[in-house]
């Protein structure tokens, strides 16, 4: 029998997959030591191979809304199962989830799945391009949108000119129509549509941004967005690959009351299942294949056994609304005990967030963009995530990554974590 415990399985990990992981943010490089194993998941809570188990303020990064492991979710993913995994041909589930999702979000008319959040970004960019005839994009400093190459632009000084490649194996010419413009900062994104005239095909945004920490839209921001890609004849995507069916049943378009041409998501949609979809105008969704030339295609998309958990997931958020509101208060609750930790001990940091997203910087704000969120003291958030983990407090293993509540989150839990908190900055 192979051995087991997390040290053991790491260093077996680490011979065969590149640094342990098969996604990097699950490494606990930013803030040292080893990664847990996770065996198993209930609720809220994670056990890990060494029998420890832990608060999850991750919810796998987003899709456990509900919390993890929920019966009625896995109840008919296994009658799915029961009936085959996979058919390459078209299946009743993916009608039920295109209905299901066009109904709960008016914006989108039409909707195409894939199999991630990388995939469907990737892909209504296509789309935005092939509408539009246009090849240039915006996007955000400090914004995620997956790891398509176009979308891997480092976030950096080059603010009105165009992107050079974050990461390696990124050839300049695969960004060189990626421009990236200041979140919150309506300037920045004019200033680039007036030096790319008639060039833009669309504006991509999460419109709450979570993958740099937690950053709000100000008053405004997403409204002038709005606008300007009116003005201009371009498309505006809101990537609620995070924010969609999590801040209300209508993601962040209905949160805000903005009507964006297109939508991605992932995460929540598949119900802990690999799934992501793109959608929205139906005049620009009908120029994707097999109806237009934009080319997209997807041998396991729209999988049965995936369609099943994620239509699932989604019936129950819409036939219980009072859970956003439930979510919403235990946000409150988590941020408000944070502040109140912060302002008791005059500590020089501050705490962002809307909805069930949370993020306590290790920065003095307040915290409107990519920037003011870098002046975060990562080495002081690696030791309390230390100390919080030790404690059974599972936060994400980095000072960017947002808190996730989700509904099985009890505020005993919360105040329990809030305590282990108030311990450590007692010192
Ligand atoms: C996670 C994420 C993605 C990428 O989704 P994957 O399923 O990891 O490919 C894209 N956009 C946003 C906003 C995300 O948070």
């Amino acid at each position: 029998m192979e051995s087991r415990n997390s040290a053991q399985l790491f260093e077996r990990a680490v011979r065969v997959i590149p640094g342990g992981v098969n996604s990097p943010v699950r490494a606990f490089a930013p803030v040292g030591g080893r990664p847990r194993f996770i065996s198993s998941a209930k609720g809220s809570i994670l056990t890990d191979e060494d029998g420890n188990s832990y608060i999850d303020y991750i919810g796998s990064w987003g899709p456990m809304i509900l919390g993890h492991n929920d019966e009625r979710v896995v109840a008919a993913v296994k009658a799915q199962i029961d009936r085959g995994l996979s058919f390459g041909a078209v299946t009743a589930p993916e009608v039920d989830m295109a209905e299901l999702i066009t109904g709960m979000v008016p914006c989108v008319e039409m909707v195409r799945m894939v199999n991630s959040g990388t995939e469907a970004v990737m892909s209504a960019i296509r789309a935005a391009r092939g509408f539009t005839g246009k090849n240039r994009i915006i996007k955000f400093e400090g914004c995620y949108h997956g790891h398509a190459d176009a979308l891997l632009v480092k976030a950096g000084s080059g603010l009105m000119t165009a992107g050079t490649p974050g990461s390696a194996g990124v050839p300049e010419g695969c960004v060189r129509d990626t421009l990236t413009a200041a979140y919150n900062d309506i300037d920045s994104v004019q200033a680039l549509f007036e030096e790319n005239r008639d060039e833009i095909a669309c504006v991509i945004v999460e419109p709450v941004a979570a993958n740099m920490g937690v950053v709000t839209p100000e008053g405004g921001f997403l409204e002038a967005l709005r606008q300007i890609c009116d003005d201009n004849g371009a498309l505006l995507i809101f990537d609620e690959v995070i924010t969609g069916f999590r801040m209300g049943i209508d993601g962040a378009a209905g949160y805000y009351g903005i009507t964006p041409d297109l939508v991605t998501y992932g995460k929540i949609i598949g119900g802990g299942m690999p799934v992501g979809a793109y959608g929205g105008r139906k005049d620009v969704m009908e120029c994707v294949a097999p109806v237009g030339k934009v080319y997209q295609a997807g041998t396991l998309s729209g999988n049965p056994v995936a369609m099943r958990a994620g239509i699932t997931q989604l019936e129950i958020l819409k036939n219980n609304p009072q859970i956003y509101v439930e979510l919403a208060a235990k946000g409150e609750r988590l941020r408000n005990g944070m502040r109140d930790i912060i302002e008791r001990r005059s500590l020089p940091y501050c705490v962002t967030g809307i909805a069930s997203l949370s993020c306590l910087y290790f920065t003095q704000g307040p915290v409107a963009d990519y920037q003011a969120a870098g002046r975060s003291d990562t080495e002081k958030f690696a030791d309390y995530f230390r100390f919080m983990i030790d404690r059974g407090n599972y936060l994400g293993p980095s000072q960017f990554e947002a808190i996730f509540v989700s509904a099985a989150h009890t505020d005993a839990q919360i105040d329990k974590t809030l305590s282990d908190m108030d311990d450590y900055f007692a010192g």
